[in-house]
């Protein structure tokens, strides 16, 4: 269902000629020019429902027919995530991909990016598909897209397998992390194209983005700290990579690492990344970029990074050190209460905030406005 209230660019794509027709909005002057620019190549009832949301006196009907009809004849669709990524590094931005492993915590990522009006990538590693399901998190996620009126990519985050990498690209997945970056590069290379052929063969739209590098393993709270500087990726070895792989985007090693320390969780102390790194990879590469583990990095070094060649903005800890604490703070404070509706939306609102906060820093543009607006105050 497309909400008649919905403004912005919700498209129906026509797989075979690549049309694009654009199905949301309700504004009959716009809704009708717009037909009549791109109407070229749609199915006759596609055109006949957008002509009846243009025109028609009941556009809620109308909208709630475009979708139901646009999910049965064909691919309801935001913009592409390369066009996507392309447009938002021309911004001097960066999305944001944010995991969830249960309900809770996609009930916080997507409306956080409704409100605050971007793009969102929502990820998921293969423990938490393993626990909220792969085609169940896919349904899901093609849900929340036909209600809401931005762009929601899904990915399968750090894939150590054929078989899983190609479960997620049949189930529907946007994107695939394939994670072989424990062996050596050698093996890495091969069994990363491997793995690149077989998912395009099933989807030539999914993006595979590889990994080499080392950084670190699990997405929580850490006693010791990563040597900053083990095993960075270097230029050189980024351009083999890629060029031997055929990645569409390279998660390098450039100081991030997953998880946060107890004194990052704190506030105590951040992340610093190898900003000359990330612009030297970049550089040499040329395709997109991913920073895994963002959890606890200094605000200004996200903004450096993106500016220095960084698309994609893996945050995972922070979610779950929101989802955790303020789960015990709601069970805290109600201590009888066994309804789950009623102590969980404490929860989503918590990790919410974390998510909104994210996505308005990498979004740069929006981010410096608003320090206008707070200096201004
Ligand atoms: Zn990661």
């Amino acid at each position: 269902m497309i909400k008649p209230e919905a403004r912005g660019r919700i498209y129906w794509t026509n797989v075979s000629t690549n049309t694009k027709v654009w199905v949301g909005g309700i504004d009959k002057s716009s809704a009708y020019s717009t037909l009549l620019s791109e109407k070229q190549g749609a199915p006759n009832t596609i055109v006949q429902l957008i002509l009846q949301n243009a025109l028609g006196s009941n556009p809620r009907i109308a909208t709630d027919q475009i979708g139901a009809a646009a999910a049965k004849n064909g691919r309801l669709d935001m913009d592409a995530l390369p066009s996507v990524l392309t447009r938002l590094q021309r911004q001097g931005a960066a999305l944001g991909h944010f995991n969830v492993a249960d309900l809770v915590l996609l009930k916080a990522v997507v409306p956080a990016a409704v409100e605050v009006r971007v793009p969102v990538i929502v990820g998921a590693s293969e423990g938490e598909r393993d626990f909220l399901g792969t085609y169940e998190l896919a349904a899901l996620v093609k849900v929340m897209r036909a209600e809401h009126d931005v762009s929601i990519f899904l990915n399968a985050d750090h894939t150590h397998s054929l078989a899983k990498a190609v479960e997620a690209a049949k189930a529907g997945f946007d994107a695939v992390v394939i994670d072989f970056s424990a062996l050596p590069f050698d093996q890495n290379v091969s069994r990363t194209k491997e793995t690149v052929e077989a998912i395009k063969a099933i989807n030539p739209a999914i993006l595979a983005e590889g990994e080499i590098g080392d950084i670190g393993t699990g997405s929580e709270i850490h006693e010791t700290a990563h040597n900053e500087f083990r095993n960075l990726t270097t230029p050189e070895e980024a351009r083999q990579f890629v060029a031997s792989t055929a990645i569409d985007i390279l998660a390098p090693a450039v100081g991030n690492m997953h998880g946060m320390l107890e004194s990052m969780v704190e506030g105590k102390t951040k992340k610093h990344l190898n900003i000359e790194r990330i612009a030297q990879i970049k550089n040499a590469v040329g395709v997109f970029l991913t920073l895994h583990g963002g959890s606890g990095t200094d605000d200004e070094d996200f903004l450096r990074a993106i500016a220095a060649g960084i698309n994609i903005i893996h945050i995972n800890t922070e979610l779950r050190v929101a989802w955790r604490r303020s789960l015990e703070g709601s069970m805290a404070s109600q201590p009888n209460e066994v309804v789950p509706y009623k102590l969980l939306p404490a929860v989503v609102d918590s990790v919410k905030r974390v998510v909104t906060s994210r996505l308005k820093l990498f979004d740069a543009q929006l981010t410096s406005n608003e320090m206008d607006l707070s200096t201004a105050r």
